[in-house]
């Protein structure tokens, strides 16, 4: 249930309202707008009995029945986008961001090439990996907290923020001493506990599809995060299993329209990942903002041959320039401009 203030209800008015909530043994979550207060309701299951008694309280203008299963994460709950402010960089506001850096932190000198590469192309978030979720236990699992130093220092040296994957719940609080943006991956998608912590934890958290998962599914994976009190989500579109083989995975862009309509949440495309081949990557990363994704993550290497991880997908750091060139003017096409591209003396 949302509950709608009026445009001059008082704070007195908001909090009599959530005291209210609480009284009948629901949890009152106050969302203020530009032009007024909504109040969302959860813990309820099914129909509020004495919902007609909340729309007479003082300031209250409507009660509203909200029919998704998710709520917090749901536009009926919220109309306008959440813009979320990393360090001074906005995800989910007008301007494209783009996260690019290497699949794994494999050494000092790696990553600050391809840090300093990607920024210089116009990229405003670094990312890479240090815990690494692989599918065989005999390949390279990360450099764990000797990377998370590596992306720190990387963070000083280049002024961007940092993205990493943390892969279980005793981890998240070591990667959110060093990370900006906590990274929930596509495996991990449906791991309650993992959600339920990185809810609890005060860094934004970005979470990938899962590689089977629809976007019910997402969607209330992500109302787990929201739900511990976290309210800084970010969705991850990174392909899906289907039927066909031809690329790693099947980029579902279609999913970009759909989760507007259903989210205020911040939406960003993986073509990286979702293809898992280089050559596929820019036309993908294309497609992607031209869908209405509000951003990329792009991985890149110096080197891919020698990459410890996913080099088949990782651009090198010419083609990644390239890439930051092009999808500006399939941004411009839609009307938005790439953060960090204007700053650049190009
Ligand atoms: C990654 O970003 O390196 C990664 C492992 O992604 P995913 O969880 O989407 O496979
Ligand atoms: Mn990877």
């Amino acid at each position: 249930m949302l509950v709608v203030m009026d445009a001059h209800a008082s704070q007195e008015h908001i909090d009599a309202v959530c005291t209210v909530i609480a009284e009948m043994g629901f949890h009152a979550n106050p969302m203020p707008g530009p032009t007024r207060t909504a109040i969302g309701i959860t813990g309820n299951e099914g129909a509020i009995a004495e919902a007609s008694r909340i729309k007479l309280l003082p300031g209250v203008r409507d009660v509203i029945r909200v029919t998704a299963p998710y709520k917090l994460v749901s536009r009926e709950y919220r109309e306008l986008n959440t813009v979320l402010d990393i360090n001074g960089v906005l995800i989910g506001g007008q301007d494209i961001v783009v996260m690019a850096g290497p699949c794994s932190v494999e050494s000092r000198e790696q990553l600050f090439t391809t840090a300093d590469a990607v920024r210089a192309a116009g990229a405003t978030v670094l990312r890479g990996g240090a815990f690494k979720p692989r599918t065989s236990p005999y390949s390279f699992q990360g450099m764990g907290e000797e990377g998370l130093q590596l992306l720190a220092e990387a963070r000083e040296r280049t002024g961007m923020p940092v993205i990493t994957e943390v892969m279980d719940t005793e981890t998240v609080d070591l990667v959110a001493e060093y990370a900006d943006i906590l990274q929930l991956g596509a495996r991990n998608m449906q791991n309650y506990a993992l959600l339920k912590k990185v809810g609890r934890s005060r860094r934004p958290v970005m979470l990938k599809r899962g590689l089977s998962s629809t976007v019910k599914d997402w969607l209330l994976s992500a109302e787990y995060i929201m739900a511990e009190g976290n309210p800084a989500v970010i969705l991850c579109e990174r392909g899906i299993r289907t039927f066909d083989n031809h690329s790693r995975f099947t980029f579902d862009l279609s999913a970009v329209p759909i989760l507007r309509e259903l989210t205020h949440l911040p939406i960003i495309v993986d073509p990286s990942h979702a293809t898992g081949r280089w050559q596929s990557v820019l036309p993908m990363a294309r497609a992607g903002i031209a869908s209405g994704a509000d951003g990329l993550m792009i991985e890149v290497h110096p080197n891919p041959a020698f990459a410890v991880s996913d080099g088949e997908q990782s651009l090198l750091p010419e083609r990644f320039a390239d890439l930051m060139a092009q999808i500006e003017r399939v941004a411009a096409a839609v009307d938005r401009p790439v953060a960090g591209r204007s700053t650049l003396a190009l």
